[in-house]
């Protein structure tokens, strides 16, 4: 099914009458008051919602029961996501800085500025001096159509996207220990399970319908969290270990030395499918569980038990999410979870595997088909092979896919802050917002020579900066596919009309190529169901292959397809799982046991900042910057408005802070205030608070994982003073 093809050649005429052909329509092919499905647009978990619509118009939303991920059920989130659409600070226009005011202007107007500006950076700086930050929030088309036009049309070289800030992490360290960034298992292990072990996760509100996933199952399962903060999930599992801040490397070594001393291991399993355990068994032999009891602040009769309910489990589940990823050390402690997995022969089963929870709704598709850090269909740069294979699928010469990797985000920002980068367009995200060290980035912001903006609204911090500003439609005013955190394709579709002169990212994009005198990397996508075509081709052959589906309509009869998806029978079952037959993507298909010593985080509470800060998701009505989640008033009810900072009643006690007073949480890099929250969420000495409220990030530390380059957010140096 096409909800709506692009009817002719982009022209300019296009940028004048942008409905001309349809673009700020809904679409033919749908009755008026039909209702149909779609893929909601927040989180990585992927629910299926019916939209119901009237005289065209998406109206209202339920839960779809039939779709195999959420069975019927929605967060708030999801309930509530139209509401964002309709909110009055929508943008509608285009916007150029002029006397030092955004002005609105034409589409015409803004293109020429952006292509002039942009074209004058890289004449006179070199193709290194942009660069692009994009999002895991847009459709895989709109990623691949943006990293085609940037790349291999507009001639840069470094892009990334804020998938960096939540999934690098999980990319990398599976692509490590199993040759491909491939999470193993599909929701249904949720249900198979008979241990659980969630590290560094919050599922009952950051992914409540996994979370509802995992009381449906039947097993009557443990449910080990390991957390240093007694969140929700901790609070419903059958054991809650309360660990110091980042000491889960250490406590995750400590459980494979009890396995190992042992031999809780499934010998014949590493045998036949791993390398590299006799190097492992060495590596944690000093990790005893006296040791580590010290690290970690849990007793060596906790790691006991723990490794002993782990080898007593027929079915055990390895879950992580932010609390591993967003660390200094963060490769090598999810490929602790992997190693577990891996050397007790929990992986390839029903209710196994060592499992990432995805974040943002496509941060899959950004992992894998973005064009950003890899080449589509998880190729390389660096290889000619590869880039021969993507060239011939775009229909271009292949010496124009840069044979060079891209600067990581957090270099990028560098280079921002050093001059080096004076060009850069941000699509769908809020950097001001979301990355450490906020004030540094808002200087070096407002020193670029163009600011490039792409966004639904002109009203985040990062969008009042902008230069040049382009009005984008979000979900259900656009089409194109998506990838859930158990692999799963789903569909968006246009159900609604993009205010104003807003449009779709996929054709934003087209109309630069054309400005830019490129559209020829356009010639094999018109729209975007020709690019999932290119996409498709480009997928065959590798792990992540889904060239057996059919088409748009094909993954919407199906209730989304996972890949991989060869088309090998139409009865293949609705959740699958991979490695059951003990073959992994490396050259020789053995998975890898990879380990390093253990190191501190870098800025260690002091007597001037006694306190460990910890971030992390507020409550399940919101979502990263609250950009869009503030927009609902449904949402605004279900989490405070004032921002909060948990911490425990001995520290409120010895500081002499009360209940919900007005406190300042400050780090080296600035303070916010907040209402005191205490209890015992936290323990002593730590400190929480959301992600969600102004200047939450901008007090973190600009502290990276060697490997995925992913900010540590979740441990700095702070203290709390009274708010005068
Ligand atoms: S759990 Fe995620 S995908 Fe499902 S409704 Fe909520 S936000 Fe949407």
């Amino acid at each position: 099914m096409s909800l709506r093809r692009f009817t002719g050649p982009l022209t300019r005429n296009l940028v004048r009458a942008p409905g001309r052909f349809g673009l700020g329509q809904v679409p033919e092919r749908l009755e008026p008051d039909a209702t149909t499905t779609v893929v909601c647009g927040y989180c990585s978990t992927g629910c299926g919602l019916r939209i119901h619509m009237r005289n065209g118009e998406a109206v209202n939303l339920s839960a779809d029961t039939r779709y195999p991920v959420n069975l019927g059920m929605a967060c708030p989130k999801g309930w509530e996501a139209l509401a964002p659409l309709k909110s009055p600070d929508r943008a509608t226009l285009p916007l150029l800085r002029k006397d030092g005011k955004q002005k609105p202007v034409e589409w015409d107007e803004a293109l020429q500025a952006f292509t002039a500006k942009f074209k004058r950076i890289i004449a006179e700086h070199g193709p290194e001096s942009v660069a692009f930050l994009s999002t895991g929030q847009i459709p895989t088309e709109e990623m691949f159509a943006l990293g085609s036009l940037f790349k291999f049309g507009m001639g840069g070289i470094h892009s990334d996207a804020n998938t960096r800030q939540c999934m690098a992490t999980s990319h990398v360290a599976y692509k490590q220990s199993f040759g491909f960034d491939a999470p193993p298992f599909t929701y249904k292990d949720f249900e198979l399970s008979d241990v659980l072990v969630f590290v560094g996760a919050n599922p009952c509100i950051a992914h409540p319908i996994m979370w509802e996933r995992v009381m449906m199952n039947k097993n009557n399962p443990k449910i080990l969290v390991i957390d240093p903060r007694l969140t929700e999930t901790a609070q419903a599992a059958t054991r809650h270990y309360g660990i110091a801040p980042k000491s889960d490397l250490p406590l995750l070594y400590g459980i494979a030395h009890v396995l190992v001393r042992e031999g809780w291991i499934d010998r014949d399993f590493l045998e036949a499918h791993v390398n590299g355990y006799e190097g492992f068994a060495r590596h944690v032999a000093s990790f005893t569980p006296a040791s580590v009891a010290a690290a970690t602040g849990i007793s060596a009769a906790e790691i006991e038990e723990l490794a002993g309910m782990i080898h007593d489990g027929k079915a055990v589940s390895f879950w992580w999410t932010m609390g591993v990823n967003q660390s200094h050390e963060a490769v090598r402690t999810a490929q602790a979870l992997i190693n577990l997995a891996l050397i007790t022969g929990n992986i390839g089963r029903p209710g196994t595997g060592a499992n990432s929870i995805t974040g943002q709704m496509n941060a899959m598709g950004s992992r894998i088909f973005s064009n950003t850090t890899s080449l589509a269909g998880g190729r390389d740069f660096l290889d000619a092979g590869h880039r021969r294979e993507v060239a011939e699928a775009l229909g271009i010469d292949p010496a124009r896919i840069p044979a060079q990797n891209s600067l990581a985000y957090d270099q990028i920002i560098e280079g921002v802050c050093e001059g080096r980068i004076k060009g850069l367009w941000v699509i769908a995200t809020n950097p001001l917002h979301s990355w450490p060290d906020g004030d540094k980035l808002r200087a070096a912001l407002q020193n670029l020579e163009c600011l490039a903006v792409q966004d639904m609204y002109a009203t985040s911090d990062t969008a009042r900066l902008a230069d040049v500003f382009f009005p984008a439609a979000c979900w259900s005013e656009k089409e194109g596919t998506l990838i859930n955190s158990e692999r799963r394709l789903g569909l968006f579709k246009k159900v609604s009309k993009a205010p104003g002169k807003a449009l779709a990212d996929f054709y934003i994009f087209r109309l630069i190529a054309e400005y830019w005198g490129c559209a020829d990397v356009f010639a094999n996508m018109e729209s975007p169901e020709q690019a999932f075509e290119v996409m498709k081709r480009l997928s065959a052959g590798r792990p992540c292959d889904f060239s057996g589906i059919r088409d748009y309509q094909h993954i919407d009869e199906k209730g989304g397809i996972q890949w991989p998806y060869r088309g090998i029978g139409a009865d293949e079952p609705q959740e699958r799982r991979l490695f059951a037959d003990g073959r992994f993507y490396t050259p020789d298909g053995r998975a890898k046991l990879l380990f390093d010593p253990v190191r501190p985080p870098a800025e260690p509470a002091s007597p001037e900042f006694p306190l460990v800060l910890l971030t992390g998701r507020g409550t399940s009505a919101q979502w990263h910057t609250n950009t869009r989640t503030a927009k609902s008033a449904v949402l605004r009810k279900l989490y405070p408005a004032e921002c909060y900072v948990e911490l425990h009643a001995a520290d409120a006690a010895r500081l002499g802070i009360k209940p919900e007073e007005w406190v300042r949480v400050r780090t080296r890099r600035g303070a916010v205030r907040a209402r005191a929250f205490i209890g015992t969420t936290v323990g002593l000495g730590r400190i929480f608070l959301p992600m969600h409220y102004d200047g939450v990030n901008a007090l973190t530390l600009s502290e990276f994982d060697p490997h995925s380059r992913q900010p540590s957010y979740k441990h700095c140096a702070a203290r709390i003073e009274k708010d005068s």
